[in-house]
């Protein structure tokens, strides 16, 4: 603003005293052209000189043919001739060969213009002027102009400051939100601001933080699973180490007969199984967590057949509790998917379902499909699962009665793994129990044209 108001201060100045100056030289031609004819009709021109000197306010001086200065207002300047020879100054000589003549010259300090024009018989009326005439007004507008630029020098800095103000107040609202969430407060109130740019960036802020919140549950949440992982593991573990480093110390220390030697290995044997199991399955949990469903293989895979294969692999455990075991699926239905997890996932259930069930019961696989989903059942006719532990029962280390589920062999991991399995394939698993328990696995169905001759062909051959 200071460099912008000086140059237009200058410029001002310049072009006002260039404005003055061609004004009062014009006003200076103007009375010398009056005087000079005043001058033409007299025979004492000196005179009439200071006469003239008053009416125009200015100097005046008249020159002869010869010019000499015949006469004078200012007699200490330009003396009247004493007829000795005369030297005309520049603007005399101007005003006889061009009709009017114009110099300024420094005069005892002083800027002084001369305008100078020719008369009758010869004579030549020239006009003089300080430049003083022009300096007092050209000061007074200097004065005006300092004090204009002051006061908009005032006004400017205010508004300045003000507008300043205006923007730093949403801004120092939105630091103060964002050390908030610097401090761990992701619920930052960020004041109502309009859509501008400071609109925006309170916006994405505001979301920043609910993204920084969530992100911190789901690491929160992930750290208590990692816990309770690392406890259930723990846990598992301890019953049959503990059971082991029993058995071992009364196997070494006991003088045991042949019999009750045989007792012990068989309890040994068992809990290491146990270990086995919990083992074999945190590996096959780990292995499919890390697998990326991409790899997962997905074809078209001919239900009969795998659930005729689970029903030839498990009957033999059937049989052992004198449990029937059912094949209800038709043949020619495929889903999209991997033929060996589904093998594995029914197999799971199916030995659940043997495990769990009733003794002497039966157990079903049957399917259900319409155009999109084929949904394949594993039934029981059991004491089933009571309400409570539903929603749970596909956690890892979910046991409904821990004690019976160790007798027979389960770590508690089968439902979790099936589950993974399932969902790797494009799946979803529920469980109803009423009168029994039954696994629903729903899949996206396989087209039957494309399910192509080769899984035809299997199905006949099965
Ligand atoms: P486990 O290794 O204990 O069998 P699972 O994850 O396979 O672990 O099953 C979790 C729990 O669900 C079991 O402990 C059992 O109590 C219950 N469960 C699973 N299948 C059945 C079923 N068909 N009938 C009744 N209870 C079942």
């Amino acid at each position: 603003m200071l460099v912008a108001f000086f140059l237009v201060a200058i410029l001002l100045e310049r072009s006002l005293a260039a404005d003055l100056e061609a004004e009062r030289d014009q006003r200076l031609l103007e009375q010398a052209r009056g005087a000079g004819d005043w001058v033409s009709s007299t025979r004492h021109p000196n005179r009439v000189a200071g006469r003239l000197a008053q009416v125009v306010q200015s100097e005046v001086v008249i020159f002869d043919r010869d010019n000499c200065v015949v006469g004078t207002s200012v007699p200490d300047a330009d003396p009247l001739s004493d007829g000795g020879p005369c030297t005309a100054p520049s603007e005399v000589l101007d005003a006889r060969s061009f009709g009017r003549g114009l110099a300024e010259r420094v005069r005892a300090g002083d800027r002084t213009h001369y305008v100078a024009i020719p008369s009758s018989d010869g004579l030549v009326v020239r006009l003089a002027r300080s430049s003083r005439d022009i300096e007092g007004p050209l000061g007074d507008m200097r004065l005006r102009l300092a004090i204009a630029m002051v006061a908009a020098l005032v006004l400017g800095l205010g508004l300045a400051l003000l507008a300043s103000r205006l923007v730093a107040r949403p801004l120092r609202a939105m630091a103060l939100e964002a050390s908030r969430i610097a401090q761990g407060d992701y619920a930052p109130n960020f004041p109502e601001l309009p859509r501008d740019e400071f609109g925006q960036l309170a916006e994405v802020l505001s979301a920043l933080a609910k993204t920084l919140k969530t992100d911190l549950e789901r690491i929160g949440k992930l750290e208590l699973t990692r816990r309770d992982f690392v406890a259930n593991v723990t846990h598992e573990l301890r019953t049959p180490v503990a059971a082991i480093q029993g058995c071992a110390e009364t196997l070494i220390n006991g003088t045991l007969d042949r019999e009750q030697q045989l007792h012990f290995m068989q309890l040994l044997h068992k809990h290491a199984q146990r270990i086995h199991a919990l083992v074999e399955g945190l590996l096959q949990l780990s292995k499919i967590e890390a697998e990326p469903r991409s790899d997962v293989p997905h074809e078209p895979v001919e239900v009969f057949v795998v659930a005729a294969n689970v029903v030839e692999t498990m009957s033999a455990k059937a049989g052992a509790r004198g449990m029937k075991l059912e094949n209800a699926v038709p043949p020619g239905l495929s889903i999209h998917g991997d033929e060996t997890r589904l093998e594995q996932v029914l197999e799971n259930l199916v030995e659940n379902a043997i495990k769990y069930g009733r003794e002497n019961g039966a157990v079903r696989l049957a399917v259900d499909a319409d155009d999109k989903r084929v949904v394949l059942t594993v039934s029981d006719d059991g004491p089933g699962i009571e309400a409570v532990h539903l929603p749970r029962i596909f956690e890892r280390f979910y046991r409904i009665d821990a004690g019976r589920s160790r007798d027979r062999g389960g770590a508690g991991l089968g439902l979790a793994i099936v589950k993974h399995l399932v969902e790797s394939m494009g799946g979803d698993i529920s469980v109803t129990s009423e009168n029994g328990t039954s696994f629903a696995l729903a899949f996206p169905r396989e087209p039957a044209s494309s399910a192509g001759p080769a899984s035809r062909g299997r199905k006949v051959a099965s």
